[in-house]
């Protein structure tokens, strides 16, 4: 095993897109890299019904993120198990298998199970916005952030070996800047898609708070292949599929990062390296 170790801790199946670019650039490097799902997207969308059933879209779609996880270079990869809450306010939300309706302390353990026996440096999940307010995303904020706190006491969780003390984690999150220049842009276009309501107002952080702008133009090919995999949720990206292809470069040229939670200091500024001083 790499001396060097990045865990990316999401949701679904293709919630690690947010980090394709990171998790490429790093395993090329050597790090060791490993992804978590909490869910198998039970509830996702279906492009095109030759592909699943609602029965079956979890199974297809733990399919799809292992293909995914081969194009990305990730070796070890985990499902905790839960059900796909689905958005707020639906049925979904109910079932006693969602991950919405799961017991923190029983989450959290998973994790520093995970955690205490993958032992990365760097953690990565989503902001406290979930990046689109899907439930799952802010519980797996939520649970992430405890986690790192949770799998360096040695008094929490014995059961899950000894502690481990992670020296980051991250948040993948939008400058609001550039939810501003998307949101302006569509504007200037006229466009009438569903990023209409792209509010720059309410989306995204304040550009302060990013501490790394990783640029991933050398992996813009590799991180489109990977996310090809996941062949039931294309329509799901279908309206930024529909831009330009100069504008979704542009757009798609920079993976985003806030620095969380850090033991080993501060990132300085330029520097975009999430593996900084470790
Ligand atoms: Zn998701």
């Amino acid at each position: 095993m790499s001396t060097k170790r990045l865990l990316g801790i999401f949701a679904h199946p293709d919630d690690e897109g947010t980090m394709s670019g990171a998790l490429l650039q790093y395993s090329t490097s050597g790090v060791e890299t490993g992804l978590v799902c909490a869910t198998r997207g039970e509830v996702g969308e279906i492009a095109d019904p030759a592909l699943a059933t609602p029965e079956n879209l979890g199974e297809v779609r733990e399919g799809e993120m292992r293909g995914a996880a081969d194009v990305l270079g990730v070796r070890n990869l985990w499902f905790l198990g839960y059900r796909d809450s689905g958005m707020a306010g639906t049925a979904d939300n109910e079932d006693p298998r969602a991950f919405a309706q799961a017991s923190a302390a029983e989450v959290v353990g998973k994790l520093v199970g995970i955690i205490r026996q993958f032992r990365p440096q760097v953690m990565v999940t989503f902001d406290e916005s979930g990046a689109y307010g899907h439930p799952d995303h802010i519980a797996i904020y939520r649970y992430t952030t405890s986690a790192f706190y949770a799998a360096a006491d040695a008094v929490q969780y014995p059961e899950h070996g000894p502690a481990h003390m992670v020296s980051k984690l991250y948040y993948s999150a939008f400058p609001r800047s550039f939810v501003r220049e998307m949101s302006e842009w569509l504007k200037s276009q006229n466009y009438e898609g569903s990023f209409k309501d792209l509010d720059p107002e309410k989306l995204g952080i304040p550009d302060e708070q990013i501490s790394i702008r990783l640029d991933v133009e050398r992996w813009q090919e590799t991180k489109a292949r990977s996310w090809a995999m996941h062949r039931t949720q294309l329509n799901s990206n279908i309206i930024m599929t529909q831009l330009p292809e100069e504008v979704q470069r542009r757009w798609r040229r920079y993976e985003y990062y806030q620095l969380a939670a850090s033991r080993v200091g501060q990132d300085v500024e330029g520097e975009n390296n999430l593996f900084a001083r470790v």
